[in-house]
């Protein structure tokens, strides 16, 4: 069976419990007024029926009350078996059958009857007359009454209808206007959904639904925009990732198939050779460098970045790095001068450290004219160590600064062959640093140089291994 949808069963659930509560309250309503009418007819009658008693039990030879001919009042007076003594003129035209005579206590009874005029209320008033039981009856047509319920009954079949087709039109314009938010995120969702799935060129929009209220659809939708924004985000930065990345690799593999097509098409001299194979090389050197980049930064995505706990001495870690970087920077003419305090104790991984160093310190070298100082300083804080790098090198311009941690970005001016290590060194350093729980700061003046701080948490006081001192470690 084909499922309603849930705008038409939410208005159905309410029309049935709106409805249903219309009508108990409408026949609660009509039972009450039914019963009031009734018992003030009933009232009424013994209010006529009882002075008359009294009348003719004080004065008994005396029955006139019988030639009275009121309209709509029909007086009998019976003996206990039920046969007539006297009776009123109406009476007498037209009979009532009030039924067998029966009394508790001797008290009145009142009871319904068919007349011959219609339905009638009859009263039945025991006493005694000159020593004899004898039954007074006074009865009254119930048209009037009859008619009141008859008139209130019209009146609640049409008002009961009418009620439920507006609460059925109240409901559905409400729990339509409380589901559209809902209507317009599916709408939204499929939409993105689609756009996402169909190849094209055109930038990815991130909807947005209207959050005016705030209530539950208000915060849903607020949820809603940031899931959204935050789906748009990662698929552009997973598209500008492709793109980056085979951007990156497209000129190692150009140069690559360059070389050996050439080295392919002729007989070449030993020396050709052996250079074209320094280039080949070189050009592998840069591509494994990326792909082991891009290996570290998925399983660092993944939470996995295996980092070792070792007690180790960072200023140790620091110079081997400045070891290793020393060479670089004196092709350029470049100083390196390091200002360690010593024998800082931390707890981390020398390997990625030394790595994360050497970020810092060939990037120093790559974006430092020639002839320039860099200067590395280790030292100690409450808590944390704090290693500094600075250069004197091109700076970063305000609107690089943001990116420069993300994958393959470069700041304009930097994409010389040069600066193409991979594109990969601060992001890295990013996932080192984060997985030791340590952050990196930047201070840049275009034009002057660069201060990059690398803050870590330090050891807890004394902390040492059975080992000892960590052992260095080869330069690489
Ligand atoms: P790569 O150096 O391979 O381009 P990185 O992730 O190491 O990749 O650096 C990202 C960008 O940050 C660089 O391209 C450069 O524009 C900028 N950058 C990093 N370090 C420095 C620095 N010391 N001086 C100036 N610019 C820098």
């Amino acid at each position: 069976m084909k499922e309603r949808s849930l705008r038409f069963r939410m208005m159905v659930l309410f029309c049935l419990i709106v409805g249903g509560f219309l009508l108990g309250t409408c026949a609660i309503i009509y039972s009450i007024f039914a019963r009031e009418l009734r018992v003030q007819f009933d009232r009424r009658l013994n209010e006529a029926g009882v002075p008359m008693v009294e009348d003719l039990a004080a004065n008994p030879p005396d029955q006139d009350v019988f030639r009275l001919d009121l309209p709509d009042e029909y007086l009998e007076l019976l003996d206990p078996s039920g046969q007539p003594l006297n009776m009123s003129k109406n009476w007498r035209e037209h009979p009532i059958d009030v039924g067998p005579l029966s009394f508790t206590d001797g008290k009145p009874v009142f009871r319904t009857v068919r007349g011959a005029v219609g339905p009638m209320r009859v009263e039945l008033i025991p006493f005694v007359l000159v020593n004899r039981p004898v039954v007074l009856a006074i009865a009254g047509p119930t048209r009037d009454v009859d008619a009141v319920l008859g008139n209130f009954r019209k009146v609640l079949i049409v008002l009961v209808p009418l009620g439920l087709l507006l609460m059925g039109a109240i409901s559905a314009w409400y729990v339509g206007r409380s589901l559209s938010p809902i209507t317009e995120l599916t709408r939204q969702a499929a939409q993105l959904a689609q756009s996402i799935s169909s190849p094209s060129s055109a930038e990815i929009e991130a909807p947005r639904l209207a959050t005016a209220s705030h209530d539950e659809l208000g915060r849903l939708a607020t949820t809603f925009n940031e899931l959204f924004a935050s789906v748009i985000a990662v698929l552009r930065q997973l598209r500008q990732f492709v793109s980056d990345a085979s951007h990156e690799l497209r000129t190692p593999l150009s140069v690559l198939q360059g070389e050996t097509e050439l080295l392919l098409s002729d007989r070449r001299e030993p020396q050709e050779y052996q250079k074209a194979l320094t280039v080949i090389h070189g050009q592998l050197r840069h591509l494994s460098r990326i792909v082991e980049g891009l290996f570290t930064l998925s399983v660092a995505d993944a939470g996995q970045l295996k980092i070792a706990n070792d007690p180790l001495y960072i200023n140790e870690v620091l110079e081997e790095a400045c070891e290793i970087a020393v060479p670089l920077g004196r092709a350029k003419g470049i100083r390196i001068e390091q200002d360690l305090e010593q024998d800082v104790a931390l707890i981390g991984d020398e390997s990625f450290l030394r790595d994360l160093f050497l970020v810092f310190l060939e990037n120093a070298v790559k974006y430092s004219p020639p002839n320039s100082r860099i200067q590395v300083s280790l030292s100690r804080g409450n808590g944390f160590v704090s290693v500094q790098f600075a250069d004197q090198g091109i700076g970063i311009a305000a609107e690089h600064l943001p990116h420069i941690f993300e994958r393959f970005y470069r700041a304009a001016g930097t994409d010389s062959a040069e600066a193409r290590s991979g594109g990969l060194g601060l992001a890295i350093a990013q996932a080192i640093v984060k997985a030791h729980k340590g952050t990196i700061e930047v201070q840049t003046s275009p034009g002057h140089g660069s201060v990059f701080t690398v803050i870590l948490p330090l050891a807890a006081e004394g902390v040492s291994t059975p080992l000892g001192r960590p052992a260095r470690i080869a330069a690489r």
